[in-house]
Parts: structure tokens; sequence; C-alpha cells
């Protein structure tokens, strides 16, 4: 069977600015092959253009603009697809504006169809007016739902969902979150891997955290492979409804199998078997789960 991979970053290739061993190889399996893939992240805020130069920065080669999918482009896409020529208030940073510019979409700060939020670029001002444009109709669009953001193992960031939540509590109204774990970010996705690429038979999601790479890969009818080098623990697992189809120590398990094309002789454990988890469970960071807002907070788990 031929498989395409759709590939999380944060917790999977990399994190902290370190690479994750044998990310670099399995990488250059899949150039090697032709094996179709591609890199789908919920930052909205470098472009597919910053991400490659990131990459190579870390030691991964041989990676274009075209191998890269971000929630600021999957945005651009449902906003040029479902209301082509509307205008938009961007709280954002350059990878989102980019990707609007990019879909003809307006920037409009006297009566736009949209508040968009992203990553970052969030000031008082900025905030206050987009509170304005939505008090007057605009409606409420963020890049993705994840609250925070990991900039290293003792430092967090606010990310485009507290902005949005921010929004949500002032104006009264709900915003709709695109990326992961939201259907539209894995169906663009694989459509873009179908288009540029040879027949895939079956696509992979990879990815570290079950709320996003998991649940969209269940939702989507994906394959989900859960990859134990980021925000996820193994005893965890069993505490989640959706289930990856198979669990990975990281992605380093997969090379062989993409060059040979043969599933690995090991069997990796299915997480429908697994344990429930610790009784202390960090509550969730994600607007659509609305059981969420009621729970105390214990950091949330987080990576992109
Ligand atoms: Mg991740």
């Amino acid at each position: 069977m031929k498989y395409g991979y759709l590939i999380d970053m944060d917790g999977v290739i990399y994190r902290e600015n370190q690479l994750i061993p044998g990310a670099t190889d399995f990488v250059s399996a899949l150039l090697a092959t032709g094996t179709p893939f591609l890199f789908l992240t919920n930052n909205s805020a470098p472009t597919a253009e910053d991400l490659a130069v990131r990459l190579r920065h870390l030691g991964v080669h041989g990676l274009s603009a075209k191998h890269f999918y971000t929630s600021a482009m999957n945005t651009a896409d449902f906003l040029s697809e479902t209301h082509p020529n509307c205008t938009a208030f961007v709280v954002g940073e350059g990878g989102l504006v980019a990707a609007l510019h990019e879909h003809r979409i307006a920037n409009d700060a006297i009566s736009p169809d949209y508040v968009v939020i992203g990553e970052g670029a969030a000031t008082t001002d900025k905030l206050t007016k987009a509170h304005e444009l939505i008090e007057k109709g605009a409606r409420l669009l963020a890049t993705n739902p994840d609250n925070w953001c990991p900039v290293s193992s003792q430092k967090t960031r606010p990310g485009a969902g507290a902005l949005a939540a921010f929004l949500e509590a002032s104006t009264g109204r709900r915003a709709y979150y695109l990326g992961k774990p939201n259907g539209y970010m894995f169906q663009r996705a694989r459509r873009k891997l179908a288009d540029s690429l040879s027949k895939v038979e079956q696509v992979v999601m990879i990815g570290d955290t079950m709320e996003t790479d998991i649940r969209g890969a269940v939702e989507s009818g994906l394959l989900g492979y859960l990859v134990l080098t980021g925000s996820t623990k193994i005893e965890d697992v069993g505490d989640y409804v959706y289930q990856p189809a198979r669990i990975l120590q990281s992605v380093a398990e997969l090379t062989r199998e993409v060059l040979t094309g043969e599933p690995a002789t090991n069997p990796v454990e299915n997480g429908a078997g697994t344990t429930r988890g610790s009784a202390q469970r960090h509550g969730s960071r994600h607007q659509t789960d609305v059981l969420a807002l009621h729970k105390p907070r214990p950091r949330p788990a987080m990576t992109k």
C-alpha cells in the first residue's frame, strides 16, 4: 500500500530547537523514496518558507515551501473558498498576513467581514479595535484553538486560542477555530498531498498531541500515529475516547518502513489497550471541548 504522511513538527521532528534523534534520517528517507509528505502545524506565525529555513538551520535539508501547510494557510484557504472577496482585520504575524494576501483577502480596519486571530502581534490597541469591529458585526475566526505554545521546557507563550477567548469574553460572540483538529485542516492538507505528489492509497498523520493530531486524524478518516517524543505520555493515552492506530517511540521507527515499503516487523502497540492513566487529568486547552471551560487548570498538554 502506498502511504502519504502528514507530519506534525514540534514534538515530532524537533523540540525546543533540538532535533529529535533519527528525525533527519526519517525526512531523508521520505525524500529519497519520493514518498508524499507534508508538515502540518498549527503555528500561524511563520510562512512555509520560514519553516523550510528553520528546519535547514536545524540540519534537515532538501525541504521547500511546498512541504509545509500551516493553520494560517488553512485559514486563507477557508476564507477564499467559503467567502471569496471577503475582507479581514488581522491580529497575527507575517505567516498569516502573507497567506491572506496570497488569497487576495484585503485588510480592512473599517468594516471587515471577519476578525482573524493568529499567534502573536496582539496589543491592547489591536484587541480593542478587534472588539469594536466584532461588535459592529465582524465574524470572529481563529487560526487554531491552542491556548498556549511552548517556548522551552520552562516557558510558554499565549496562543491564538487564548487571544480569541479574550474576544469571546469581551464580545459574547463565539469564535470559529481552524487548524488542527478541525477537519478542514486535514481535508485541505490531504488534497494538497494528492495534488502535488504521486498516488496515495492511505494517509497517515504523525503527531505527538492527542487532542489535535490524533483526534483530527480519527475524525478525518486518516491513520493517526502517536509519537512519544512530545506532549503525550504513554500512560495518558488510554484516557482518550479516540485512539491512535499506532504508538511509536519516535519517527525514527518509521524510517526503515519508508525505505523498504514493508511494515515494521515488530507491530507497534495499539493505544486501544492502554490502561487508564493517572487520576490527575490535565485540563484540555481546546475551546472545542466545552467541558474544558469548567475544569480546573493545571497546565494543559501542549505542543504544535
Ligand atoms: Mg506537536
